[in-house]
């Protein structure tokens, strides 16, 4: 009888899980498969049903796993870089991780050009993985001196070297449309009414948008956005650019610029969510102390534009969003009170979560 029961646990646990049911293929392997998470408690407040998949359990510990596989294999089918070659690209971090670990376990180079804003958290990592990391200044992206553009130089003055190009390479989108999308899509049943997540490249959002339009059209698609990005006023006015009023403090997302992904004709993104920083500080704290759940700023600021969407579309609806990686690479920041008194931030949070700042 002992023995049945613990067979239907295991069963039970394995249906759940059913990526843990037998051994992947090398790090590259466990790439994806990720869980999606019902957020209890805001479901619970809301009246709606709040989802997130939980991309921060990527091996390399964010969505950016994903587009940085896919980038690579592009380059290898093309034949832009054979063995033992060098990958360069221009990166906030989290697409360096993901390339820094798949070259690694495929055998090429890994050179990363960052904005010095960016956590020490995430060059040490890159560096732990064997990665050559340019700290530059946060210039423009028109400015010749942008880490993008630095990386595409560096790459074109190796040989066997290829320049991976997120912002502007349908490899990092495909991502999405083969792997993210469906799995969504499968997790939910197939009964989805709205899917919202913020962009760095927008590879994520324009993959998932696209996949999830082909299932069914009437999935509606938002963008959510945080200060210092354009990308919101380019939407709500479709397509008309706003100057850039300062950078963005949450790192990962909020642009300048409006990459290739997100042009006016891909017609998929309906609206957009603006939110002030306070707002997802907020979540990030809630996040942790409701749902037990520890994961970065954009994946914060996702939640509160998954919340905020699932009330636009009214009770009982069902959103899907993205927590893009874990808070471990910037807890120095987040979790820091000196940080967050900089940032006039620490206010923010609410008074009886705000133990949780211990560093
Ligand atoms: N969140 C974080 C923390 C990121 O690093 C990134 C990518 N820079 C994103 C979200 C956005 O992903 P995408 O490039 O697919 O828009």
């Amino acid at each position: 009888m002992l023995r049945n029961l613990i067979a239907k646990r295991c069963l039970s646990a394995v249906s759940a899980r059913a990526y843990a049911t037998k051994p992947v293929d090398g790090f590259i392997g466990a790439i994806g498969n990720t869980p999606l998470i019902r957020l209890n408690r805001l479901s619970q407040e809301t009246g709606t049903e709040i989802y997130a998949k939980a991309e921060f359990m990527n091996p390399g510990g964010s969505v950016k796993d994903r587009a940085a596989l896919y980038v690579v294999k592009d380059a290898e089918e093309r034949g832009l870089v054979q063995p033992g070659g060098t990958v360069v690209e221009g990166t906030a971090g989290n697409t360096g991780i993901g390339l820094a670990h798949v070259c690694r376990a495929k055998g090429y180079q890994c050179v990363i050009y960052m904005p010095n804003t960016q956590s020490q958290e995430k060059i040490d990592l890159l560096r732990m993985l064997g990665a050559t990391v340019y700290p530059v200044p946060a210039v423009a992206f028109d400015n010749p001196e942008n880490y993008n553009h630095q990386a595409r130089r560096h790459a074109e003055r190796l040989s066997n070297a290829v320049w991976t190009d997120q912002f502007d390479n349908r490899a990092n989108r495909r991502a999405h449309i083969e792997t993210t999308g469906p799995e969504i899509w499968q997790q939910m049943g197939g009964r989805i009414d709205g899917f919202t997540c913020s962009t760095g490249t927008g590879g994520t959002l324009a993959g998932i948008a696209r996949f999830l339009k082909e299932q069914d059209r009437n999935v509606r698609i938002f963008l959510a956005d945080p200060p210092g990005s354009v990308l919101y006023s380019y939407i709500q006015s479709h397509g008309k650019l706003a100057e850039r009023s300062g950078g963005s403090i949450t790192e990962g997302i909020g642009q300048g610029l409006v990459t290739y992904y997100l042009q006016p004709d891909t017609e998929l993104v309906v609206d957009a969510l603006h939110f002030s920083v306070e707002k997802t500080f907020a979540m990030l704290y809630r996040l942790l102390d409701e749902e037990g759940i520890y994961v970065g700023a954009s994946s914060a600021l996702n939640v509160v534009a998954a919340v905020e969407m699932a009330q636009k579309l009214g009770t009982g609806s069902r959103v899907v969003t993205i927590l893009c990686d874990g808070a471990y690479r910037y807890q120095s920041r987040l979790f820091s009170r000196k940080w967050l008194e900089e940032k006039s931030l620490y206010g923010a949070i609410p008074a009886h979560l705000q133990k949780y700042v211990v560093l």
